[in-house]
């Protein structure tokens, strides 16, 4: 699909890029050059069209790392942001791992440092501690079990009940997670997501109300979750119809819908997957404004100059890395079969 064919489509703020599609003259530079350097392109769901469709996979950060950790090529070029390049770093200690620009952060991940992490600790001795995928590899390293969107709720059903849980960095997921289990000894970092938070009840209930058969996709970063909650809870939209998902999830739910529109709540650029498995499908942004910038660093330009250059290269300390992986493989063990995390 076109750069130009999807600005029409979309009601979304996409850059133009003046590029055209995987069979433009960049695409196969970037696949030759790919070839040349035995790399495999892994692309996360938000990043731009032009990425994903050049991408050998696209998915979730829990699809990805499996992949990562799989993958026979000896280079990854991993399009998202840097703590999931450091993830496919702790996973594939001898690949090379590169991120095309690696200034691509993370607001969520920057919200708890190692430090911080270790002093909760020291307040909470004996506290089994659960984080987020997005972490820095640090704060992974002082981590017993990472966790997706899509397992979170398993990975703390998993602890012993009589254990205390510190569920970081997400404080709409942690409160999720604590409002399935019903769990009391459970403290939930204060972090949040930008793009995410910024995703408000307000505007889902009054696209709700406007749309009244339209399904409702949330991502359970997203400030809006409770009230997509509290939506379905009083019976002003069918429960049936709101669904908190992973963007895994979310295309799995779009291939199975029989809805005629659909209104998602999460990062925009998780759209184009949403029409490609589902083109009879109306998928309406909550928030046409939430995009990550982060994500949107890795510009065709900059994967460009990854795979001919070999930049820029992504490095994790040895001992870092052998504390988190430990973590992230609890992951990848408990993750459901359809993918999860961001
Ligand atoms: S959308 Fe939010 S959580 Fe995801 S990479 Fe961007 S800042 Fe981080």
């Amino acid at each position: 699909m076109s750069a130009s064919t999807l600005t029409t489509q979309a009601t979304v703020d996409i850059p133009d890029t003046g590029l055209h599609g995987p069979d433009s003259e960049w695409a196969e530079e970037v696949r030759a050059l790919a070839r040349k350097r035995d790399a495999v392109i892994l692309a996360h769901n938000y990043q731009v069209p032009e990425v994903q469709d050049v991408a050998d996979h696209v998915g979730d950060s829990l699809a990805l790392s499996r992949i990562a950790a799989s993958s026979d090529a000896s280079t990854i070029v991993f399009c998202g942001v840097h703590f999931m390049a450091e993830t496919a770093k702790i996973l594939a200690p001898e690949k090379t791992v590169l991120i095309p620009d690696e200034r691509a952060g993370c607001s969520l991940a920057d919200s708890i440092t190692a430090d911080q992490l270790r002093e909760w600790k020291a307040e909470h001795p004996g506290a089994v501690v659960v984080s987020y995928v997005n972490t820095t590899a640090a704060v992974k390293a002082e981590t017993d079990i990472c966790c997706t969107s899509s397992n979170a709720v398993e990975v703390v059903d998993s602890i012993p009940r009589e254990k205390e849980v510190l569920f970081l960095p997400d404080q709409f997921l942690g409160a999720h997670v604590r409002r399935e289990l019903g769990r009391e000894n459970m403290q939930v970092w204060a972090g949040e997501c930008h793009v995410h938070a910024g995703i408000s009840g307000t505007q889902l209930t009054a696209q709700a109300e406007a749309d009244p058969d339209a399904e409702l996709f949330v991502h359970p970063e997203c400030g809006c979750a409770t009230s997509a909650l509290y939506l379905a809870g009083t019976g002003a939209v069918p429960a049936d119809r709101v669904k908190i998902l992973s963007t895994g999830g979310m295309l799995d739910a779009a291939r199975a819908t029989g809805a005629k529109s659909v209104l998602v709540a999460t990062e925009i650029g998780m759209l184009h997957q949403l029409r490609k498995a589902a083109p009879d499908v109306d998928f309406r942004a909550v928030n046409e404004r939430a995009s990550c910038t982060y994500m949107k660093m890795i510009t065709p330009e900059a994967l460009l100059r990854s795979v001919r250059d070999g930049t820029d290269e992504v490095h994790v300390a040895p001992e870092l890395a052998e504390r988190g992986r430990a973590a992230v493989q609890r992951m990848i063990e408990i993750g459901q079969p359809g993918g999860g995390g961001e």
